[in-house]
């Protein structure tokens, strides 16, 4: 039995993973269940899993006996556990994969700020074998690599383009949270909703793949219907990909299991559409971040931090209408325009990297620090 430590098991990756625990409860069990403030959820939780030990970051959060509280919870739910499934949102999802890193335990991540912002410090990680990506691009990629005996040339991530991507390129600037949230493939949270909008999840997951892959060039293709979830290009000329249903479940279940074992989890929704797959070159003047954070990926250090902390505070604002769809690019720019490729080499560099270009995107929207 391997035991999991869900962390953010009250969001939509965290509720899913929980869902693949009990249909693999022949192999897997939960050892505990953090999440950020969702109290009644992890009650819920915790009624269905009694031997979890429970634990809420929030310390402002009225919980029920028993249950742990604070920023110290983290540390204490790993402990034991033989799989930490890393599911919380932004960048404080770094700290618990450095947990992971340091402690030598396994890692199914889904929190991608951790690779964005810290991949230098989780490169001992992958090489160790110990990383295991639950996005379902990288983990298509992982899942073409394992046991192919080719050598790989290339990568190729898909994307669907998001909510807007059909919206005619004079309304997208005024594009309200509504519609972008409202994702034609893909249910997520609303952060990633927003970031495939703009393109910033899929420059994110091209600085994921760079770290996860190291040797491979990356790129990414438009593909609306999120049915191809990416190519590996193979040195006989071939060209591997793996299909299916837009199901998030289908890589969690693949990382918490290690690709080993029949899954109990059976996902059947009848045969693929296949005459509607199109594929399409990413379009620069609709997605303009998307090249922007690809930039600060190619530079490195400091800058890739500080675009995942100017998106953060811009895709907030943004959600809460303070400013227009359409800024999103120009706060990221801002941000990276003072930021240029400082070296990073260890958390408090990432931090530090991360609180400036936070302050500094919130001074350029007139937001208090
Ligand atoms: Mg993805």
């Amino acid at each position: 039995m391997k035991r999991v430590a869900v962390l953010g098991s009250t969001g939509s990756i965290g509720r899913q993973a929980v869902e693949v625990i009990r249909a693999n409860s022949g192999s897997l069990v939960v050892h505990s269940l953090v999440c950020n403030r969702n109290v009644d959820l992890l009650a819920a939780q915790s009624r269905e899993f009694p031997g979890a030990v429970c634990g809420v970051l929030d310390p402002a959060a009225s919980v029920p006996a028993g249950f742990l509280q604070g920023a110290g919870v983290t540390e204490e739910a790993v402990e034991g556990c033989d799989i930490v499934l890393n599911a919380f949102t932004g960048f404080a999802g770094l700290r618990a994969s450095l947990l992971a890193a340091r402690l030598e335990i396994p890692l199914a991540l889904a929190n991608k700020e951790s690779l964005v912002t810290g991949g230098c410090l989780l490169a001992d990680h992958i090489r160790k074998g110990l990383l295991s990506p639950v996005d379902s691009e990288h983990s298509t990629i992982a899942r073409c690599l394992a046991g192919e005996a080719v050598r790989p040339l290339s990568v190729t991530l898909t994307a669907s383009g998001g909510a807007l991507r059909d919206l005619p390129l004079s309304s997208l600037a005024d594009a309200s949270p509504g519609m972008v949230l409202a994702h034609p493939t893909w249910s997520m949270g609303p952060r990633i909703t927003v970031d495939s909008a703009t393109l910033v999840n899929k420059a994110f997951e091209v600085i994921e793949a760079r770290w996860l892959f190291p040797d491979l060039p990356v790129d990414a293709v438009l593909h609306p219907q999120s049915i191809v979830h990416s190519f590996v290009r193979l040195a006989d000329g071939s060209w591997k990909a793996l299909t299916g249903s837009p199901d998030m479940r289908v890589p969690i279940q693949y990382a918490l299991l290690g690709g080993s074992g029949e899954p109990g989890l059976s996902m059947s929704d009848g045969p693929l559409d296949w005459p509607s797959l199109t594929f399409g070159r990413i379009d620069p003047a609709r997605y303009p971040a998307y090249s922007i954070v690809i930039a600060a990926g190619e530079l490195g250090g400091a800058a890739p931090v500080a675009a995942n902390a100017a998106d953060e505070v811009a895709v907030e604002a943004f959600l809460a209408g303070r400013i227009g769809f359409g800024r999103i690019p120009e706060v990221i720019e801002n941000a990276l325009g003072k930021t240029g490729a400082a070296p990073v080499s260890s958390y408090g560099d990432v931090l530090r990297a991360d609180e400036e270009a936070r302050a500094r995107s919130r001074a350029f929207l007139g937001e208090r620090c």
